[in-house]
């Protein structure tokens, strides 16, 4: 016997009034797009989605892909049958004829058709079971096996006995979008996925420092991308070399003020990109005193570079770098994140950067540079890349 099906359910948009068929829809739309690339069906009925029409060699996989999908709360392979007591009582027969312990039978009836009431045939069922299987006892309120019976308005019933959890959240795309600032760190991806569980589409801007940087610190930045891909959808990636401005820096200012002043060029080139794109948010990964660039004073100087009043969303502000890492574990960026490869921010470090930096100060550093001059320059050079889901 193998799962036909996988039933899909919803969180969070249950809790939306009237706009619930626009979430309903998005989420539709969403998993319609990884569906597609295993050939498998969608139908929706009466507050959640059945997936089939899938191989059983696709299936783990698929399973896998569906978890990841945000708005998604949880998800069920199941076999299905025509919605008739034989058919069923066959099916729970066979699920629960090697299994031990204790169990219950749960059924839910939207098809008032179906001859018998939920509770009775819960009840007829289980007594089934029990007379077959000697080694399962009945537990109704903590059972290790609780099967489910869910028979829906379209005259088929669903059988199932695990439940497994997906990322929740809202449909990515339902709460606008944001461009999230990509380093090769741990903390950034992990932003980036925090947010396409709210449902924020983003497009993803990497910067680099190329001779400074190596091709591979690029890769992984482009591999971090790919994971990011799997939550959000297909990802534009954006990679500006930055080489330029941190030698004229190096050149012209004081040493200290290195990453301030990267930091205020990188949120500038980020504001233009979302601009032309029409970006309506910035996200990063910044963790409140984390390193010198995340004190309140250097994120106030830093953000002071910001002009177009777009949210600057930080959803890691108040986590813990453990509690960061556990995410970046559970979403397959970890490993990729702790490759050794230089990210530009370690191009000409200094020795003690200032960990408040005064604006007045930054803004005569800056006075020594032309600024516009080398926003425009390194943006007219940036690479796009496409990541597909
Ligand atoms: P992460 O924070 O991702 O672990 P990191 O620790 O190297 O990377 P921080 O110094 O903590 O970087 O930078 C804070 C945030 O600034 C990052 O989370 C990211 O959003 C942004 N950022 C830093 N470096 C880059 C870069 N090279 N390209 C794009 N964004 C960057
Ligand atoms: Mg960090």
């Amino acid at each position: 016997m193998e799962f036909d099906s996988i039933i899909v359910r919803y969180g969070e948009i249950y809790l939306k009034g009237k706009n619930r068929g626009y979430f309903e829809k998005a989420l539709k739309t969403n998993i319609i797009k990884v569906l597609d690339k295993f050939g498998a069906r969608i139908e929706f009925t009466a507050g959640r989605y059945i997936v089939n029409n899938f191989k059983a060699s696709d299936r783990l996989a698929l399973q896998d892909r569906l978890t990841k999908i945000p708005g998604i709360y949880s998800i069920s392979p199941a076999y299905s049958v025509d919605a008739t007591p034989e058919n069923i009582l066959e099916v729970a027969l066979e699920i629960m004829r090697h299994k031990r312990g204790t169990f219950r039978v749960t059924t839910k009836r939207a098809d008032k058709t179906f001859p018998i009431a939920s509770m009775d045939f819960s009840k007829e069922l289980g007594g089934r079971i029990l007379s077959e299987n000697q080694n399962l006892t009945v537990d109704l309120h903590n059972p290790n096996t609780n099967l489910e019976v869910d028979i829906r308005v379209n005259h088929r019933a669903y059988i199932f006995t695990d439940e497994l959890l997906g990322v929740g959240g809202m449909p990515v795309g339902t709460a606008g979008n944001g461009l999230l600032l990509l380093s090769g760190g741990i903390d950034s991806p992990v932003a980036g996925y925090m947010m396409a569980k709210r449902g924020l589409k983003l497009t993803a801007l990497h910067f680099e420092s190329f001779p400074y940087t190596s091709p591979q610190a690029r890769e992984k930045a482009i591999c971090l991308a790919g994971i990011l891909s799997k939550y959000n959808g297909k990802t534009e990636l954006y990679i500006c070399n930055i080489a330029k401005i941190q030698e004229q820096i190096h050149e012209h200012c004081h040493p200290d003020y290195m990453i301030t002043l990267v930091r205020r060029f990188m949120l500038r080139i980020a504001e233009k990109l979302a601009e032309e794109k029409n970006i309506g948010s910035i996200v990063s990964g910044e963790s409140l005193a984390q390193v010198a660039s995340q004190t309140l004073e250097s994120m106030t100087t830093i953000g002071e570079a910001m002009k177009s009043g777009k949210p600057f969303f930080k959803p890691l502000i108040g986590f813990d770098k453990i509690e960061t890492i556990k995410i970046a574990e559970k979403i397959g960026s970890y490993d990729i994140s702790i490759r050794p490869y230089d990210d530009c921010c370690t191009v000409f470090l200094p020795d003690s950067p200032i960990i408040k930096p005064k604006l007045q100060k930054v803004i005569e550093q800056e006075n020594r540079l032309d600024v516009d001059g080398l926003v425009n320059e390194c943006f007219g050079s940036i690479d796009h890349i496409t990541i597909e889901e």
